[in-house]
């Protein structure tokens, strides 16, 4: 569509970083032109302004999610609430371990965030392999909440993490795809 075609046109891919090979798609231009913002920011706010679609609180993921997550929210009249990676959350947290291609992450959310039975809109900027939103979503469940969907900007599809999210029973909302 004209809209996927425009914020596209605002995604930078950087070659070759932060390693030999990757092409990192940095949406910091999308934030940094307001037009562009708003547009972006308006196609999320749409589709979770529908009455079948209600949240009751957004969820952002460190730390490109806080950025598209908090005003979200803001524009939902909603909540919003941070998973961040450990060791940054000074309140008592649940934690989520999972495996990178070297290693692995832990992100945290505080036990007050979510309650049992929210619906919750978990927001990332993109979706690579699905491990960080799957974790995510690991973490409010602890808490009792559901998610009632994920979404993010960017789908990298090859990677299959899309897939794997869905096949996991996670309705995802991504806004445009890179092969
Ligand atoms: P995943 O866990 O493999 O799906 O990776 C997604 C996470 O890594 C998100 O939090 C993204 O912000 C980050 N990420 C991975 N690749 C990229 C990229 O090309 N551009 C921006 N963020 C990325």
């Amino acid at each position: 569509s004209s809209t996927t075609d425009f914020l596209r046109a605002h995604i930078r891919t950087v070659p070759d970083w932060p390693a030999p090979g990757v092409q990192f798609r940095d949406i910091t231009p999308l934030l940094q032109d307001p037009a562009v913002f708003r547009v972006l920011i308006d196609a999320f706010v749409q589709r979770y302004r529908e009455a079948a679609m209600r949240v009751d609180v957004v969820a952002g993921l460190d730390a490109r999610g806080f950025i598209l997550g908090s005003v979200v929210a803001y524009q939902l009249g909603v909540g919003f609430v941070p998973i961040r990676k450990k060791g940054k959350l000074p309140f008592t947290t649940v934690e989520e371990t999972y495996e990178l291609e070297y290693g692995s992450a832990t992100v945290e959310l505080h036990t007050d965030a979510v309650k049992g039975g929210d619906r919750v809109l978990l927001m990332d900027d993109l979706i690579a392999t699905g491990g960080t939103m799957m974790a995510g979503k690991k973490l409010l469940e602890k808490l009792g909440a559901h998610v009632t969907e994920g979404a993010a900007i960017v789908d990298l599809p090859e990677l299959g993490g899309s897939a794997r999210l869905r096949a996991s029973g996670m309705p995802l909302f991504t806004l445009l795809d890179f092969a």
